[in-house]
């Protein structure tokens, strides 16, 4: 089995074409803010070997993104080595590591089409999965889920490397959702800030595990769509005060075991 095949294509980071752009302040935050987010991620045990991607655009008239180094555990991410590309997933600069241009391209389909994704979080979670995988789709008839309550969009899974034409398909999919579940595949959010985008997967992180855990145990008790849609009004996702702390909060516990992210 080739790289190719198996959507592994990682670009050469080509130094002849990279430009020479400076570091800004807000782009050193943004390094910081998101290679912290590798670590939460790590922390939660939502890691997937060396594969996977969390985005964030840099704040900036230029559309650039931050994005993981191919190669490197989630663990091993720091502000430093994250790569900023473009919205083609070319690095902006000179750069030690590739990417992984084959994943950065739902990434990307997503930060072009909604000028709002500032930022992109996907993961293969073991429930997350499971969840991604049952025909009936995440129930919301949880604490977590019925703040989901139509807030989910689906896109079904026609193989591991997203050429043009479904990139536009699950586009056209997602529309103004914020919280897709990538069928037979696993989950993905979007923020308009790191923050908000976290919270998104967090609660439905927390809703496939509850799920999975109770529908092993029986059938889950239904809850009105009343409760569903006062449940929905309510969402943490929408409370941006509540996303940053949630964030903070652990990023503190991340921090209490290594903070060599912040290089
Ligand atoms: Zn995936």
């Amino acid at each position: 089995m080739n790289a190719k095949a198996a959507g592994l294509v990682m670009n050469e980071a080509p130094r002849s074409r990279a430009r020479r752009i400076a570091v800004t302040a807000e782009e050193r935050h943004a390094r910081r803010r998101l290679a912290a987010c590798y670590r939460v991620f790590d922390y939660l045990g939502w890691t997937e070997s060396i594969f996977n991607h969390i985005t964030l655009r840099v704040p900036g008239p230029e559309k650039i993104f931050l994005i993981n180094p191919f190669g490197l555990h989630y663990s091993e991410v720091t502000a430093s080595n994250l790569v900023a590309v473009d919205i083609e997933g070319h690095p902006i600069r000179p750069v030690d590591y590739p990417i992984n241009l084959a994943g950065y391209v739902t990434h990307s389909a997503i930060h072009g089409s909604i000028p709002a994704a500032h930022c992109v979080m996907h993961t293969h979670t073991t429930t997350g999965s499971a969840v991604s995988c049952l025909e009936q789709g995440l129930s919301y008839d949880t604490f977590y889920g019925a703040q989901l309550y139509g807030r989910i969009a689906y896109h079904d899974f026609e193989g591991i490397t997203v050429n043009k034409d479904e990139r536009e398909r699950m586009v056209a999919d997602i529309g103004d959702k914020r919280v897709v579940i990538l069928r037979n595949h696993g989950l993905l959010t979007w923020g308009e800030t790191l923050e908000e985008a976290f919270m998104w997967l967090w609660l439905l992180q927390r809703a496939c595990d509850v799920q999975v855990a109770a529908a092993s145990s029986g059938r889950i008790k239904a809850l009105p769509d009343s409760v569903l849609t006062q449940t929905r009004l309510e969402a943490a996702g929408d409370q941006s005060q509540v996303c940053a702390a949630v964030f903070d909060a652990f990023v503190r516990k991340v921090d209490e075991r290594d903070t060599s992210y912040q290089n």
